[in-house]
This record gives C-alpha cells, structure tokens and sequence, in this order.
C-alpha cells in the first residue's frame, strides 16, 4: 500500500506569528475532523521550522517538511541551509526542484540529483517536483520533457534509494494559475512516470512511491484527483495557507 500524502507548500509566506497560528489550526483540525490515514506535511519557511516543530509534538500523521536544501554538508555556503541541519530543526521531508526553484534560482536536474542522494544520505525524504510548462504541453512534450527531468535527477539512485523518494507532478501551467489539470490529465502523466520507473526497477518499485499531483489544488477538486489510482495525494501551494481549505483537501481522502 502507498503512502497517501498531502503537503502544504506556505513558500515565502508568513510572520512567525501566523506561521503558528496556521499551523495550530491545521493541527487541532486535522486531528478531530479526518478520517483517513493520509500523512500531512506542513511545510514552512527554513525559520519557522523549529517553532512549528514544537506545535506538532509527537503527532503519528502530521510532519515537518523545508522547502530546500543545499548539496553539501556544511561550510562557505553563505544563506543556505544544509540537510542536517534540516533533521536538526525536525524535519523531515525536504521539496526539491519545486518549478519556482528551477526558474528563479536555475536549478536544472543534475543539481537535483545530487540534492536529491544528498537528502536522502542524510535520511531526509526528497519531495522530488517535475512538470512542464504550457508550452511544452501545447507541442506535445510534456511526457518527454518529464521523463528527462526524472531520469536526470533520480535515475541515478539505487532501487532502495528510489523507493523512499516522493514524486511530486506539478504542471508548471496549474500552479498558481487557478488552472488545473483535469483528472485524467493528472491520471495520465502519474501512470507515465510510475511506468517510467517500473520499466528503470522494477514494477514492485514503481508501486511502492507515492505520486503526488500539484496545480491548484482546491477543497473543491480534490476528491476528484485524489481518486484517480495513480495519484497518491497532492502538493498544495495558496490554498494550503487557509486552515480550513487544507484541512478539507486532507478530508478529501475520507
Ligand atoms: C505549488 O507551488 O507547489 C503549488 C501546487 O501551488 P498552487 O497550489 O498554489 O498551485
């Protein structure tokens, strides 16, 4: 059975402050209103990682998660913030490749690999995010272009490597956008990358990770996403940020 997952993805929002008050919210709604095993990882800025460590506590389903790391373990890396350091805060997931990452701060897939081995070296377990832009969609590439990016970045690991790393699809045209992809376009592309690896390990692999789909995400699409029987949950960016949309994305597994 895979792990189903849904992951707040706050980006570069929120005080302190509203960083606990959110993530308490989530917290005390997530434990008397869900039904359903699905893991929920809250994941913050680097700075607020400690602070909502402490609200978590000990919780069995609720999870801390960074936004990235670096690709070394410690040194002249001036800003940047190491995996280990990461597990020290408590953490332990970490998004890696995220589309804003890759276009903002150039991060193409050979740095992923090494961030990605880098990671889970260091047992944290990589959110590895893929996905095309629109105009790669329009041309008919998206499954090309998705297949390189998780080859270069992931082929290399080793197959219990690969069993631990999450997937996350985010058609780079969905997020943000209020477009979403329909269901049977995220079906679609989920069964490609799990053939891909299926076809690379092996089938007993490539059922074993969990694939999760991000795009604008909503309490009102959820469900309807979350059943297709390649997509294991989802990454969610602006609605993970209001207590009461998150919780009820979390209860679309219900
Ligand atoms: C994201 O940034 O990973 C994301 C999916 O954002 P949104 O849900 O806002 O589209």
């Amino acid at each position: 059975m895979r792990k189903k997952i849904v992951a707040g993805n706050w980006k570069m929002n929120c005080t302190l402050p509203e960083g606990k008050k959110l993530a308490s919210e989530v917290i005390h709604m997530v434990e008397d209103e869900v039904n359903n095993d699905a893991d929920v990882i809250l994941i913050p800025p680097f700075i607020h990682l400690t602070g909502i460590h402490s609200l978590i506590g000990s919780s069995n389903n609720i999870f801390l998660g960074a936004q990235n790391c670096h690709q070394h373990q410690s040194g002249a890396f001036t800003g940047e913030v190491s995996a280990e350091m990461l597990i020290s805060a408590g953490a332990t997931y970490v998004i890696l490749g995220h589309s804003e990452r890759r276009e903002y701060f150039h991060e193409t897939d050979e740095l992923l690999a090494d961030k990605v081995s880098f990671a889970l070296d260091n047992n944290l377990t990589p959110i590895f995010c893929c996905g095309e832009k629109l105009e790669v969609r329009e041309a008919g590439k998206h499954e090309d272009l998705v297949k390189t990016q998780v080859e270069k970045a992931l082929f290399g690991l080793t197959k219990d490597q690969i069993k631990k790393v999450v997937i996350a699809y985010e058609p780079v045209w969905a997020i943000g956008t209020g477009k979403t992809a329909t269901a049977e376009q995220a079906q679609e592309m989920h069964a490609f990358i799990r053939k891909q690896i299926a076809d690379k390990y092996s089938q007993d692999v490539a059922d074993s990770i969990s694939i999760l789909y991000g795009g604008s995400v909503k309490p009102e699409n959820a469900k309807e996403i979350f059943s297709q029987p390649d997509v294991d949950g989802g990454l969610i960016g602006g609605a993970s940020l209001k207590s009461r949309d998150f919780t009820n994305i979390v209860k679309a597994f219900d």
